[in-house]
């Protein structure tokens, strides 16, 4: 996928310090923050500080250092928001996935349980 990336979109702004959040967790290479509108009672964003714009962008072209903080993030997001019950992890990406915010984000969904992860497409034509 493209990794044009828009310097001005929302994440890279919160990173930025123009836009305040509330942060969940900060790390050397990453951020979580509460989603502004969240779609379950627990909802973090998880974003790389890097400028990726979406998760095989990151996968890609991130540092080791950066794939391991971010994956080990997720973890102490999951053990702070004490998603004992369990969770659902996921991003969207792209046209299809319709991504919102340009810049690489995990979304961490739980406090209840989830239902389907989704609903069924309309048949192909
Ligand atoms: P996407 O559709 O790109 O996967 O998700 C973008 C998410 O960012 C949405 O869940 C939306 O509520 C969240 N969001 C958009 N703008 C802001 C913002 O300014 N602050 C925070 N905390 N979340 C935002």
């Amino acid at each position: 996928m493209t990794r044009n990336y828009d310097q001005n979109n929302i994440f890279a702004r919160i990173l930025r310090g123009e836009i305040p959040n509330n942060t969940v967790l900060e790390t050397n290479h990453s951020l979580a923050f509460h989603d502004i509108n969240p779609a379950a009672p627990v909802h973090v964003l998880l974003i790389p500080k890097g400028a990726y714009v979406t998760c095989d962008d990151f996968a890609t072209h991130a540092s080791a250092d950066e794939l391991v903080d971010f994956n080990r993030a997720i973890a102490r997001v999951v053990e702070l928001m004490g998603l004992t019950a369990g969770y659902r992890a996921l991003t969207n990406a792209g046209r299809d996935g319709l991504q919102e915010v340009p810049h690489y984000h995990l979304h961490i969904l739980g406090g209840r349980a989830l239902g389907p992860i989704l609903t069924k497409a309309a048949p192909l034509s």
